[in-house]
């Protein structure tokens, strides 16, 4: 095959490569959700509620798991958020909602762990940063008690380095070493490299003191995309921990999104990151769940996970005079995202679905047919008329105002339809 010219040869399909982590298990109740191995990527999110408001962080916990968060961060800060952790923990149970919590912890968590056991036993998982735990000889010994608490509770831990708060004691010993060096390395390289071993040698360490290392994963967050594709490289090559992957502040709107998607995108096709969060800030007035939407579309635009139905949207030209089109795929996606709470558990499947809402005669037949529903709206001079493909099949043509209605509603018959109980019973 390698001796034919290249163009006979096919040409080959790209996929991410298999990722090689261990396998860890963050669980709550029945709900138990895999990271690396064989799991899907996982989507995970944090809130920005104060945790000692039980109800209002609740809630957005909630909202975060409803858009699609498999397991959802808090911040642990005081002893009053310590303690108000069972109750949103409890507040979720009883509206249904068992998705696994995880506890941020900096400074005290050796503290809030021991003496808050019920906060350490709602909690499914630890987040300790290595940089934050202690200083000098107490660093092990704090360090030491947190692991402690998630042995006997058998929770999950990341251990989570952030160049932000990068313990400098370990980092000035590899600059001192580094000076030693013949050719000494660039200081970007020595912060990889303590980056990589705070977090790689905390891990053993808390296997040396009992944690099951399948339950550890591991994350190094920058906030550089190159900075970030470096550090997960390296960390990916010198262990098999499962990795927890994100861009740390990466800021706002666009910037956050796309820096986010650049990243990640890179490290997930090398087959790099069992669990991802994007660290977007709101914007005035956006809902936190943004972030989970940016992460699930990531998955989703690489091909590891599908989660919501597709909508595929011509960007329009100077073919398309009106707005019409815009509005009506803006609309039917988001139609089709708050339906999907409902949707997964009532239609299985249906987030393979593929929507095409399209400008105009050019390439709206085409891409309409190749959905599994699609529109063709008129163009500027073409007859205002705007012909429904079902199945590849044209099979009605919708006129008048009422348009972008009647289309949902034949998106709703027809994903009743194909994905209703009726649809899955034998004939
Ligand atoms: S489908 Fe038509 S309206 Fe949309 S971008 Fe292409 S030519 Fe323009």
């Amino acid at each position: 095959m390698q001796d034919l010219p290249i163009t006979q040869q096919p040409i080959a399909i790209a996929s991410p490569l298999p990722r090689k982590s261990r396998q860890a298990r963050v669980v709550w109740r029945n709900n138990v959700v895999t990271v690396g191995g064989d799991a899907p990527v996982r989507v995970q999110s944090m809130t920005n509620t104060d945790t000692v408001d039980a109800v209002e962080t609740a809630i957005q916990v909630r909202q975060l798991a409803q858009a699609g968060s498999e397991m959802v961060r808090i911040t642990v800060n005081t002893p009053e958020a310590a303690a108000a952790v069972p109750y949103i923990r409890e507040q979720l149970d009883r509206m249904g909602e068992y998705v696994p919590l995880v506890g941020d912890f900096h400074y005290n968590g050796h503290r809030l762990l021991t003496e808050y056991p019920a906060c350490a036993e709602a909690l499914s998982k630890y987040r300790i940063n290595p940089g934050n735990v202690g200083k000098g000889d107490k660093k092990d010994k704090q360090f030491g008690q947190m692991i402690e608490a998630a042995a006997r509770y058998d929770k999950a831990v990341r251990i989570g380095v952030n160049w932000g708060s990068l313990d400098q004691e370990l980092m000035a010993r590899l600059m001192d070493e580094n000076s030693r060096r013949a050719q000494p390395w660039d200081t970007r390289q020595v912060m990889f490299e303590a980056l990589i071993s705070s977090a790689v040698d905390s891990a053993r360490l808390a296997e040396s003191m009992g944690l099951n290392g399948d339950n550890i994963i591991l994350s190094c967050k920058v906030s550089g995309v190159q900075d970030l594709i470096s550090v997960y490289r390296a960390l990916a090559q010198r262990c098999d921990y499962a990795l927890h992957l994100g861009l740390t502040e990466a800021g706002m709107g666009t910037k956050g999104t796309v820096a986010s998607a650049a990243a990640l995108s890179v490290l997930l096709q090398e087959g790099i990151g069992d669990t991802i969060r994007v660290s977007l800030t709101p914007q005035p007035g956006e809902a936190r769940t943004q972030e989970v939407v940016v992460a699930s579309e990531i998955l989703q635009a690489l091909g590891l996970r599908i989660f919501v139905p597709s909508v595929t949207a011509c960007p329009g030209c100077g073919r398309t005079t009106s707005t019409t089109f815009q509005e009506l795929a803006k609309q039917i996606d988001d139609y089709l995202r708050g339906q999907m709470p409902l949707w997964r558990m009532k239609y299985p499947g249906v987030e393979a679905m593929k929507v095409a809402v399209m400008g105009c005669i050019v390439n709206g037949p085409g891409e309409s047919k190749h959905a599994n529903i699609g529109i063709s709206l008129p163009g500027t001079g073409e007859a205002p008329a705007a012909p429904v493909y079902i199945d590849g099949e044209k099979a009605l043509t919708l006129r008048g105002e009422r348009i972008a209605e009647e289309f949902q509603a034949l998106v709703e018959n027809y994903v009743a339809r194909t994905y209703g109980a009726t649809a899955a019973a034998p004939a």
